[in-house]
């Protein structure tokens, strides 16, 4: 109890919100479980094993393995998506596959590829048959993305898809109506960026242009940001 306290003031001081799903139980009732509570703050390799060993939802029961993220933990930039699929269940790393070819296009449209940023999911295991994170996965993980956000203090995140976006943002939004503006996360105020999924693109390629457009809006808010 006194961990969840300290843990709750400690996210309040960081201006974070602590996001209670609709119907289902708030951070404050699943924090007693919560194995980063005892270690207010975690650093990289403690929080890297301990969400190597997480149990905090069901999603433990089929995965392979946890997908922690990957890239320069100091980046500038931080993509984060949605959850792994089965070919990053099966390699340990984010965005490996046909949608991950994409990204890394993406990124390359603005002069970035995948060792200069970091990479990381809402979901650190892979939801079965790649359906939608429940909310109490998301609100199960979601310690674990803040405190990685915490450690590498990106000046600019960049989220790919409606689960991605969402989440971060505690909206119920579509992605057609964040994305062409700069949003703020915490205290920190980092501004977020949301463009559609590489996998909703591959789907809609008429849709391209609007992603290469959210990734010039990024990089102008990052230069903005770093003079
Ligand atoms: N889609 C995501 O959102 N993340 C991945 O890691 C892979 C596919």
């Amino acid at each position: 109890m006194q961990a969840e306290q300290q843990r709750l003031e400690y996210l309040q001081a960081l201006g974070i919100d602590v996001w209670k799903p609709r119907g289902q139980e708030s951070i404050a009732d699943v924090m007693d479980a919560d194995p980063i509570a005892d270690i207010p703050m975690p650093d990289w390799d403690e929080l890297r094993s301990t969400v190597a060993a997480c149990t905090r939802c069901q999603l433990h029961q089929h995965r392979t393995q946890t997908v922690f993220g990957v890239g320069d933990r100091d980046a500038d930039w931080m993509i984060i998506g949605e959850a792994p699929g089965a070919e990053e269940d099966r390699r340990g790393e984010p965005f490996v596959g046909r949608a991950g070819k994409l990204l890394d296009e993406m990124l390359r449209s603005v002069g970035l590829d995948r060792s200069s940023v970091f990479i990381a999911n809402i979901l650190k295991c892979r939801p079965p048959n790649n359906r939608d994170p429940a909310a109490d996965e998301a609100a199960s993980c979601r310690g674990y993305l803040e405190r990685q956000i915490e450690l590498i203090k990106p000046k600019l995140i960049l989220a790919v898809g409606r689960i991605a976006a969402q989440n971060l943002l505690h909206s119920d939004a579509a992605v057609g109506r964040m994305r062409g503006q700069v949003h703020a996360l915490g205290s920190g105020q980092i501004p977020v960026v949301v463009t559609y999924h590489p996998a909703y693109l591959l789907r809609s390629p008429s849709q391209k242009q609007k992603a290469l457009d959210d990734l010039c809006l990024a990089r102008l808010v990052f230069e903005a940001s770093d003079t």
